[in-house]
């Protein structure tokens, strides 16, 4: 079946307008043949064709193609395993803030100019939105972190590792008969090295 974007196949139903058909009487009639415009769920006719909702399917087909090039992205780089998630997460804190500063020296640029076209207006207000959803983005990261109480928690097992290395390096030393001040001399030795880590 023809449709206005000139795709001849009947469409997928994942790809197929979901509207249907006005039927007679008023009633809901058999459901419409043609494609859905690209990222949205309905055709030129229902409703596809509209400012808003062509806007809309632009940024969702922009945004699933970013997504799969970034996992393609990720498939070869030989992605680590996160060994420690606090670390990984106050990491992360640092990039989405990072991202929040960002997108709001982007909307108050926008906003120092005065705008009378539809253009600028319409980027002014994506803008405002990516900046909103980042600041979204951050009280989550953050109140993640405050509710692990990471800094402490990472003090801690940074100690209970020291503990237990100062543990071993006085055993070792014992069983190999260093004592008094010979050992306190290694012991000096094996701290400077652990704070050069
Ligand atoms: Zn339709």
């Amino acid at each position: 079946m023809a449709n206005l974007t000139g795709n001849l196949r009947a469409p997928t139903e994942k790809r197929r307008c979901t509207a249907h058909k006005k039927g007679k009487n008023g009633e809901k009639g058999e459901r419409c043949q043609a494609w859905a415009l690209k990222g949205q769920t309905v055709c030129r006719v229902h409703g596809g064709a509209a400012r808003q909702n062509r806007a809309a399917g632009e940024r969702r087909v922009a945004e699933e193609r970013l997504e799969a090039d970034t996992r393609r992205a990720l498939a070869r780089l030989d992605v680590p395993a996160v060994e420690n998630p606090l670390t990984a997460l106050s990491q992360l804190a640092g990039q989405v803030i990072a991202w929040k500063d960002a997108l709001a020296d982007r909307v108050n640029e926008l906003q120092q100019i005065r705008y009378t076209d539809d253009k600028r207006a319409e980027q002014l207000r994506s803008e405002v939105a990516l900046y909103e959803r980042a600041l979204d983005r951050c009280v989550n990261v953050l109140g993640t972190i405050g509710r692990l109480r990471i800094d402490e928690r990472l003090a801690a097992i940074s100690e209970q590792q020291a503990t237990v290395v100062i543990g071993a390096i006085e055993a070792a030393l014992a069983h190999a008969g260093v004592t008094g001040p010979e050992a306190s001399a290694a012991k000096a030795v094996a701290a400077r090295h652990l704070r050069a880590v």
